[in-house]
């Protein structure tokens, strides 16, 4: 289905190629996310390339060729300020820690990000991220029931499988290999938790157990790395 065509003030001219998608959600409901999202009068004006709502109908904001205003101060894989290689997609859910994210709402995300990916094919994998994965404590979106597996399953971004051997020592290399952020700003155990909010969302209390260290070494080796 096509997004409805809605634009927003908020953005700017390109200056680098476009290899990362982020995922967030809204905290407002679909109105009040388009009226801020195109609003010019806010002191921090903020955008998106796209809303999607509830019901899996897809609004476009900011044209994909133009820069969009929504990971804020972030960081992946070794790159900062993400908003001038990024689209970002704001989905509509009060609080993903919350509250679970319709069928309808995620077949229309999959099938939005496929259109993405194949107009942009520099955004592999493992550059399909959360806000929270890009600016760890920060952010927590999209939230604890964000079904990751399911987009993986259906070709958008990564997922860990079992029974990998867990990394040993400090996790924090292992963690920058693959895209976090250093904890510069944070502790350690805030870029673990964000690590967990995304592919271990049964615990993410910032602990690096046994599983978490294996999930994050068959991430590691499905990206070709060694953990
Ligand atoms: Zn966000």
């Amino acid at each position: 289905m096509k997004p409805i065509e809605l634009p927003s003030p908020n953005h700017a001219a390109r200056q680098s190629a476009v290899d990362l998608l982020v995922l967030h959600y809204t905290e407002l409901p679909l109105d009040e996310s388009l009226q801020v999202l195109r609003d010019d009068k806010r002191s921090n004006r903020v955008s998106a390339h796209y809303v999607l709502a509830e019901d899996g109908i897809a609004y476009r904001l900011v044209s994909e060729d133009r820069v969009a205003w929504h990971a804020g101060r972030s960081h992946w894989r070794g790159r900062d300020a993400l908003n001038g290689t990024s689209i970002g997609i704001e989905i509509v859910n009060l609080h993903g820690d919350r509250h679970d994210y319709p069928d309808a709402q995620i077949a229309a995300l999959i099938a939005l990000c496929r259109d993405i990916i194949d107009r942009h094919p520099a955004i592999v994998p493992r550059n399909i991220v959360g806000h929270s994965d890009i600016a760890p404590k920060r952010k927590i979106d999209p939230g604890l029931r964000f079904p990751w597996a399911t987009l993986a399953a259906n070709g958008v971004g990564l997922w860990p499988r079992p029974g990998a051997k867990p990394i040993e020592g400090d996790m924090q290399p292992a963690l920058q290999r693959f895209g976090y952020p250093p904890a510069v700003e944070v502790t350690p155990g805030d870029i673990v938790a964000s690590f967990q909010r995304r592919f271990r969302p049964a615990k993410a209390d910032g602990e690096a157990d046994a599983e978490t260290r294996a999930l994050l070494a068959d991430l590691l080796d499905q990206v070709g790395h060694e953990a």
